[in-house]
Formats: C-alpha cells, sequence, structure tokens
C-alpha cells in the first residue's frame, strides 16, 4: 500500500494571498523569516485578511503563550520549515530534535492548530511537502523531518510574492525544483501518481526557468506553479542522492565562510548523479523518458541520458552556476579557486560520504552507493570529472 498526501486546499494564481480571508479560527500566528515579507508589504496584507476574517493574529516567536488555531507561515523554505518545526513543538513540547528526525515516525498533529505555508520563493516547495530542512549549524549538517503529518493543510501559491526574488535566488531555487521533479522520476518509490507532475514540472521549468532568471514576469509566475507540481511528486514520490549530497555538503565548510547553497549544490551534483544512476537499467530508461519528454533528440538510451545531462550543464552556464565544488566561489558564482580548499575536501571527504549515505534520500535513489563509490562520486562533483563507474 503506498499513501499519496497533499494539502487539502491548495490556493494559487495572482493574488491568491486573499485566500486568508476565508479562514474560519479565533486566533492565527504569522510566521515569518527575515525582512522581505515586511518590505514588500505582504505581511500587513496577510495580517488585515486573517483580521478581515474575524481571528486575532500575532506575528511570531509568541506560540505557546497566544494558544493559535492556525499557523501561517510566509516566505522562503527556511521560516516555513522553521515554523513546521515550531508546530511540532506548540503540538508536543516535550519532543525531542531527534525523535522529529524520526523518518515518518511524528505523532499526530493538528491537536492544537492547522498549518497554512505561503511560499515566497520558486523552488523547495515546502508549502506542499512533508518535508523540514533544520540546519544544525554546530555539526555543519541539515537534517531533514519527513512525515506527512507535517504536509500543511492549506498551500497558497501566489506569483505575487516570487516576483520579488533577486536573480540569484531564481537561479538556484529554479535548479532545485527541476531536481526534485528528476529525482522524484527516478526514484523507487516512484509511482502513476508522482510521475505525471514530475514530467509536466520538468517541461515547465525547461521553457521558463532561464527566462525567469533574466527578467520574464510572466515566466516566473510560471515558475511558482512549476516548482509546486514538482513539491507534490517528490513529497509523495521522495528524492535521491543529490539532495542527501546537497544537505551533507551544504554547511560542511562553513568555517571557510560559506555555504554551498542548496539549489546551487545540486545545479552542480545532479548531472554527476544521473551518470551514476544510469547503471541502473530502470534509471537510464526513466532518463530517457524525460529527455524524450524534453524533445532532447538521440537514439539510443545512452545518447539521450548524455544530452539530458549536457542540457543541464549549459542551464547552470546560462544560470550563472558552477559545475563543482573546486570553482564555487563564496558569493556562489563560478571562480577558478572557490572557497573551499582543496586539501580541506579530501580530509573530510570520508565522514561527508558516510553522513550521505546515512541521510534519509539516499533509501529511495534507484541505485545505493558503497562508500567508495560515495567518495567518488563526491570527487567528481569537486573536480568536475566523468562518472564512470
Ligand atoms: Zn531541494
Amino acid at each position: 500500500m503506498y499513501r499519496f498526501t497533499l494539502p487539502r486546499d491548495l490556493y494559487h494564481g495572482k493574488g491568491a494571498l486573499e485566500a486568508l480571508k476565508n479562514f474560519k479560527g479565533k486566533k492565527a500566528i504569522v510566521c515569518i523569516g527575515g525582512g522581505s515579507m515586511k518590505k514588500f508589504g505582504f505581511l500587513d496584507r496577510a495580517v488585515s485578511y486573517l483580521e478581515e476574517a474575524g481571528m486575532e493574529v500575532k506575528v511570531a516567536q509568541v506560540m505557546l503563550d497566544f494558544e493559535p488555531d492556525w499557523i501561517v507561515a510566509m516566505g522562503g523554505g527556511s521560516p516555513i520549515d522553521a515554523a513546521k518545526a515550531m508546530w511540532i513543538k506548540y503540538e508536543y513540547p516535550d519532543v525531542t530534535f531527534e525523535d522529529m528526525c524520526k523518518v515518518f515516525g511524528l505523532p499526530e498533529l493538528r491537536k492544537k492548530a492547522h498549518f497554512c505555508a505561503i511560499s515566497s520563493t520558486s523552488g523547495t516547495a515546502t508549502e506542499v511537502t512533508a518535508f523540514s530542512i533544520i540546519t544544525d549549524y554546530a555539526k555543519g549538517i541539515k537534517y531533514p523531518i519527513a512525515d506527512f503529518e507535517i504536509t500543511p493543510d492549506v498551500a497558497i501559491v501566489d506569483p505575487d510574492l516570487a516576483e520579488t526574488m533577486p536573480k540569484k535566488l531564481v537561479a538556484h531555487t529554479g535548479m532545485d525544483a527541476i531536481t526534485h521533479a528528476i529525482e522524484a522520476y527516478v526514484s523507487t518509490a516512484n509511482c502513476d501518481y508522482t510521475d505525471p507532475l514530475a514530467l509536466h514540472a520538468i517541461k515547465m521549468i525547461q521553457n521558463d526557468l532561464v527566462d525567469s532568471y533574466n527578467g520574464d514576469l510572466a515566466k516566473r509566475d510560471s515558475m511558482h506553479n512549476a516548482q509546486c507540481l514538482a513539491g507534490m511528486a517528490f513529497s509523495n514520490a521522495l528524492l535521491g542522492i543529490v539532495h542527501s549530497m546537497a544537505h551533507k555538503t551544504g554547511a560542511a565548510f562553513a568555517d571557510y565562510g560559506a555555504h554551498i547553497i542548496h539549489g546551487a549544490a545540486n545545479a552542480m551534483y545532479l548531472p554527476k548523479v544521473i551518470a551514476f544512476n544510469a547503471k541502473d537499467e530502470t534509471a537510464a530508461k526513466r532518463y530517457g523518458v524525460i529527455a524524450d519528454f524534453m524533445g532532447l533528440g538521440g537514439d539510443t538510451t545512452d545518447e539521450k541520458i548524455k544530452l539530458l545531462i549536457d542540457y543541464l550543464r549549459k542551464m547552470n552556464d546560462d544560470l550563472n552556476i558552477p559545475h563543482c565544488i573546486k570553482n564555487y566561489g563564496a558569493d556562489s558564482y563560478p571562480t577558478d579557486q572557490g572557497f573551499v580548499p582543496e586539501e580541506v575536501f579530501l580530509e573530510r571527504l570520508p565522514e561527508i560520504a558516510k553522513n550521505a549515505i546515512g541521510d534519509a534520500c539516499t533509501g529511495s535513489n534507484p541505485r545505493q552507493p558503497s562508500q567508495e563509490e560515495m567518495e567518488k562520486l563526491l570527487k567528481a562533483c569537486y573536480y568536475d570529472t566523468e562518472v564512470d563507474f
């Protein structure tokens, strides 16, 4: 038996934020991250819509005292993910972080509050997913919390919010989204319910991402839907080792002054992982289907996979994302000598490889890497060398 879970309601299209006017409840808390939701006026609008719905509204950080029956999380992936973790804590104050990280092991939520997520970026799709990524800065590791309990009750996918994204964020979140769709499509947990969502998202991202990056706002609106469809796919089909590697390298070199931003990490690792996974016959066929769906040409499966890899690498170039960690600058742009020194990378490699194998996303990858293979794969992602193993 398989489970396919999505938010009960999804409001989309320009101005969808207004859906908050029709929420039923007594008290709502609005959680935001940095300042952009406030700066661009979306916070004020959300608060006034909820007040119009007859609710008492407070903004962030007072959840336990305030006892809300609605948690409304707005912003990029991180603040919404943090609000998901706060929601678990609010429902079960004694739960520990370790408890939360047990995959599909959360207790039943919604005893105290329902959850609405409103994304301002077009990548993580956390507004529709069963995931929350929490970074442990002390350990330099990102942990996914995974459980359908934290799939939001309501998602609001309003492209007005995404139009405020700076260019670099458009690039990174967009490559995150195409990685979600491709990993979901070849995941061992793929099914007839997730495949069409993944393929359609891939096609939309192929059509829209680079133009969105170059300032086409209609395409940016479309990307906001595309990333959400990719999210619906991967929340139910799960992901693969591109994400395992991105999770475990993202903060691993923070002591050298920067993070490898999630979407950029995915963009660099995805072509390498496709080459690695393509040794699995079923995965190879599925990559071929993706290439066909994108209209990339090629006669044999091998040719199709090569064309897919080339296409994705070209997207990195168009979006000013490097191809490997060695060339990843502290500002995320390509540079000759990136911020991760070679000897530091090699010294930390065995530990990072071990952590990546243990990541929650590895289980559904079509090919299970050994420690040695994962180290070789990560090396290929550092030096941008061919994956022929
Ligand atoms: Zn991702």
